[in-house]
Protein backbone atom coordinates (compact mmCIF):
# COMPACT_ATOMS: atom_id res chain seq x y z
CA UNK A 1 0.00 0.00 0.00
CA UNK A 2 3.15 2.44 -0.15
CA UNK A 3 1.43 3.25 -3.90
CA UNK A 4 4.86 3.40 -5.36
CA UNK A 5 3.72 1.22 -8.17
CA UNK A 6 0.79 3.92 -8.69
CA UNK A 7 3.09 6.75 -9.23
CA UNK A 8 5.22 5.16 -11.22
CA UNK A 9 2.87 4.15 -13.86
CA UNK A 10 1.14 7.44 -14.04
CA UNK A 11 3.09 9.65 -13.30
CA UNK A 12 6.26 8.14 -14.95
CA UNK A 13 5.07 5.81 -17.35
CA UNK A 14 2.20 7.76 -18.01
CA UNK A 15 0.27 4.52 -18.58
CA UNK A 16 -2.18 5.54 -15.48
CA UNK A 17 -3.51 1.51 -15.16
CA UNK A 18 -3.16 1.16 -11.49
CA UNK A 19 -4.67 2.63 -8.74
CA UNK A 20 -5.98 2.28 -5.25
CA UNK A 21 -9.19 0.60 -5.05
CA UNK A 22 -11.45 0.86 -2.05
CA UNK A 23 -11.23 3.06 1.19
CA UNK A 24 -9.94 1.83 4.75
CA UNK A 25 -8.59 -1.54 5.63
CA UNK A 26 -10.58 -2.58 2.06
CA UNK A 27 -8.06 -0.42 0.25
CA UNK A 28 -6.11 -2.71 -2.69
CA UNK A 29 -3.98 -2.11 -5.55
CA UNK A 30 -5.59 -2.75 -9.03
CA UNK A 31 -6.65 -1.79 -12.58
CA UNK A 32 -8.52 0.92 -12.43
CA UNK A 33 -12.40 0.33 -12.08
CA UNK A 34 -11.37 -3.06 -10.61
CA UNK A 35 -11.19 -4.50 -14.02
CA UNK A 36 -8.35 -7.36 -14.69
CA UNK A 37 -5.12 -6.06 -15.56
CA UNK A 38 -5.19 -8.51 -18.64
CA UNK A 39 -7.72 -5.98 -19.88
CA UNK A 40 -6.39 -2.99 -19.31
CA UNK A 41 -3.67 -1.04 -21.89
CA UNK A 42 -0.86 -2.54 -19.28
CA UNK A 43 2.65 -2.07 -21.88
CA UNK A 44 4.24 -4.54 -19.48
CA UNK A 45 6.93 -2.63 -18.92
CA UNK A 46 7.70 -3.74 -15.23
CA UNK A 47 7.95 -0.46 -13.94
CA UNK A 48 5.44 -0.93 -11.42
CA UNK A 49 7.54 -4.60 -10.48
CA UNK A 50 11.07 -2.54 -10.24
CA UNK A 51 9.79 -0.17 -7.86
CA UNK A 52 7.73 -2.11 -5.28
CA UNK A 53 10.17 -2.16 -2.06
CA UNK A 54 8.45 -5.50 -1.06
CA UNK A 55 8.09 -8.18 -3.43
CA UNK A 56 3.95 -7.48 -3.46
CA UNK A 57 4.50 -7.50 -7.31
CA UNK A 58 6.83 -9.73 -9.44
CA UNK A 59 7.14 -10.82 -13.05
CA UNK A 60 5.78 -13.19 -14.47
CA UNK A 61 8.95 -15.30 -15.55
CA UNK A 62 10.76 -14.59 -12.23
CA UNK A 63 14.09 -17.43 -11.78
CA UNK A 64 15.05 -18.28 -8.72
CA UNK A 65 18.08 -16.76 -7.73
CA UNK A 66 18.57 -14.69 -4.09
CA UNK A 67 19.58 -10.72 -4.52
CA UNK A 68 23.27 -11.94 -2.70
CA UNK A 69 24.21 -14.31 -5.16
CA UNK A 70 24.49 -12.68 -8.40
CA UNK A 71 26.67 -10.29 -10.46
CA UNK A 72 25.26 -6.51 -11.72
CA UNK A 73 26.73 -5.73 -15.41
CA UNK A 74 26.15 -2.43 -16.76
CA UNK A 75 25.28 -2.22 -20.40
CA UNK A 76 22.96 -0.40 -22.59
CA UNK A 77 19.93 -1.95 -24.06
CA UNK A 78 20.16 -2.72 -27.44
CA UNK A 79 16.38 -3.19 -28.79
CA UNK A 80 15.98 0.81 -29.46
CA UNK A 81 17.83 3.65 -30.16
CA UNK A 82 16.83 5.31 -27.00
CA UNK A 83 19.77 3.76 -24.94
CA UNK A 84 18.22 2.83 -21.15
CA UNK A 85 21.10 1.59 -19.05
CA UNK A 86 20.78 -1.57 -17.98
CA UNK A 87 21.76 -3.90 -15.10
CA UNK A 88 22.35 -7.23 -16.32
CA UNK A 89 21.70 -9.91 -13.73
CA UNK A 90 24.05 -12.97 -13.71
CA UNK A 91 23.91 -15.43 -11.55
CA UNK A 92 26.55 -18.91 -13.11
CA UNK A 93 27.16 -17.09 -16.01
CA UNK A 94 23.90 -17.14 -17.02
CA UNK A 95 21.34 -13.71 -17.24
CA UNK A 96 18.60 -14.50 -14.92
CA UNK A 97 16.99 -11.23 -14.76
CA UNK A 98 17.41 -7.08 -15.73
CA UNK A 99 17.27 -4.02 -13.57
CA UNK A 100 17.08 -0.26 -14.73
CA UNK A 101 19.94 1.27 -14.13
CA UNK A 102 19.60 5.45 -13.61
CA UNK A 103 21.21 6.10 -17.04
CA UNK A 104 20.63 9.72 -18.59
CA UNK A 105 17.95 8.45 -20.79
CA UNK A 106 16.23 6.20 -19.12
CA UNK A 107 16.59 7.46 -15.45
CA UNK A 108 15.29 4.04 -14.16
CA UNK A 109 12.75 3.00 -16.44
CA UNK A 110 12.74 0.96 -18.92
CA UNK A 111 10.26 -0.69 -21.52
CA UNK A 112 8.79 -4.53 -22.02
CA UNK A 113 11.50 -5.20 -24.49
CA UNK A 114 14.83 -3.73 -21.64
CA UNK A 115 13.04 -5.04 -19.26
CA UNK A 116 11.89 -8.63 -20.28
CA UNK A 117 13.65 -9.29 -23.28
CA UNK A 118 16.22 -11.95 -22.22
CA UNK A 119 15.23 -14.85 -22.54
CA UNK A 120 16.40 -15.84 -25.69
CA UNK A 121 20.14 -15.90 -24.67
CA UNK A 122 19.79 -19.40 -22.83
CA UNK A 123 16.70 -20.57 -24.70
CA UNK A 124 17.37 -24.14 -26.10
CA UNK A 125 16.20 -23.13 -29.13
CA UNK A 126 19.00 -20.99 -29.76
CA UNK A 127 21.27 -21.50 -32.68
CA UNK A 128 24.73 -21.75 -31.96
CA UNK A 129 26.17 -23.39 -35.27
CA UNK A 130 26.59 -21.48 -37.87
CA UNK A 131 24.45 -23.17 -40.92
CA UNK A 132 25.32 -23.10 -44.82
CA UNK A 133 22.71 -23.13 -47.47
CA UNK A 134 24.50 -26.31 -49.67
CA UNK A 135 21.91 -27.27 -52.51
CA UNK A 136 19.00 -25.34 -51.09
CA UNK A 137 19.41 -27.15 -47.91
CA UNK A 138 20.45 -25.47 -44.47
CA UNK A 139 23.01 -27.40 -43.28
CA UNK A 140 25.14 -27.31 -40.05
CA UNK A 141 29.11 -26.32 -40.32
CA UNK A 142 32.14 -25.07 -38.45
CA UNK A 143 32.95 -21.40 -37.20
CA UNK A 144 35.67 -21.66 -39.45
CA UNK A 145 34.17 -22.83 -42.68
CA UNK A 146 31.57 -20.07 -41.85
CA UNK A 147 33.81 -16.92 -41.71
CA UNK A 148 35.88 -18.48 -44.37
CA UNK A 149 32.66 -17.99 -46.18
CA UNK A 150 31.24 -14.71 -45.44
CA UNK A 151 35.03 -13.31 -46.23
CA UNK A 152 35.63 -14.82 -49.37
CA UNK A 153 31.94 -13.78 -50.81
CA UNK A 154 32.60 -9.96 -49.45
CA UNK A 155 36.03 -9.56 -51.06
CA UNK A 156 34.64 -11.17 -54.64
CA UNK A 157 31.73 -8.76 -53.97
CA UNK A 158 33.82 -5.95 -53.22
CA UNK A 159 35.98 -6.86 -55.87
CA UNK A 160 33.63 -7.26 -58.67
CA UNK A 161 31.01 -4.45 -57.75
CA UNK A 162 32.48 -2.30 -55.79
CA UNK A 163 32.17 -1.68 -51.95
CA UNK A 164 29.03 0.04 -51.87
CA UNK A 165 27.02 -2.49 -53.05
CA UNK A 166 27.91 -4.39 -49.22
CA UNK A 167 26.02 -3.57 -46.14
CA UNK A 168 25.62 -4.95 -43.01
CA UNK A 169 22.68 -5.18 -40.89
CA UNK A 170 22.99 -5.89 -37.11
CA UNK A 171 20.61 -7.41 -34.36
CA UNK A 172 18.99 -6.20 -31.54
CA UNK A 173 19.74 -9.34 -30.45
CA UNK A 174 23.33 -8.75 -29.92
CA UNK A 175 24.59 -7.05 -27.05
CA UNK A 176 25.86 -3.23 -27.44
CA UNK A 177 28.95 -4.23 -27.12
CA UNK A 178 29.24 -6.58 -30.18
CA UNK A 179 27.22 -3.61 -32.26
CA UNK A 180 30.03 -1.68 -31.76
CA UNK A 181 32.14 -3.96 -33.01
CA UNK A 182 29.77 -5.11 -35.76
CA UNK A 183 29.85 -1.21 -37.20
CA UNK A 184 33.50 -0.99 -36.67
CA UNK A 185 34.10 -3.96 -38.65
CA UNK A 186 32.03 -2.56 -41.69
CA UNK A 187 33.43 0.96 -41.20
CA UNK A 188 36.86 0.60 -40.44
CA UNK A 189 37.33 -3.02 -41.77
CA UNK A 190 35.32 -3.24 -45.06
CA UNK A 191 34.92 0.08 -45.89
CA UNK A 192 31.61 0.94 -46.34
CA UNK A 193 29.26 2.66 -44.02
CA UNK A 194 26.68 0.99 -45.17
CA UNK A 195 25.37 -0.72 -41.60
CA UNK A 196 22.18 -0.58 -39.81
CA UNK A 197 20.39 -2.24 -37.12
CA UNK A 198 16.77 -4.25 -37.29
CA UNK A 199 15.75 -2.13 -34.04
CA UNK A 200 16.04 1.13 -36.61
CA UNK A 201 12.61 0.27 -38.08
S1 LIG B 1 3.61 -2.91 -16.13
FE1 LIG B 1 3.88 -0.71 -16.62
S2 LIG B 1 1.94 -0.08 -17.59
FE2 LIG B 1 1.56 -2.06 -16.56
S3 LIG B 1 0.77 -1.51 -14.53
FE3 LIG B 1 3.00 -1.74 -14.29
S4 LIG B 1 3.87 0.33 -14.61
FE4 LIG B 1 1.74 0.35 -15.38
S1 LIG C 1 14.37 -0.41 -22.65
FE1 LIG C 1 12.91 -0.03 -24.33
S2 LIG C 1 13.01 2.19 -24.66
FE2 LIG C 1 14.87 1.61 -23.51
S3 LIG C 1 16.46 1.25 -25.10
FE3 LIG C 1 15.47 -0.74 -24.60
S4 LIG C 1 13.86 -0.92 -26.16
FE4 LIG C 1 14.45 1.23 -26.12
Amino acid sequence: MCGNCVRVCSELQGNNILGLIGRGFETTVGAGFETKIDYSACVSCGNCVSVCPVGAIMPKSKEKFRRWEIEKVRTTCSYCGVGCQIDLLVKDDKVVGIDAADGPSNEGLLCVKGKFGFDFINHPDRLKKPLIRKKGELVESTWEEAYDLIASKIKETKKRHGVETIAGFASARCSNEENYLFQKLFRAGIGTNNVDHCARL
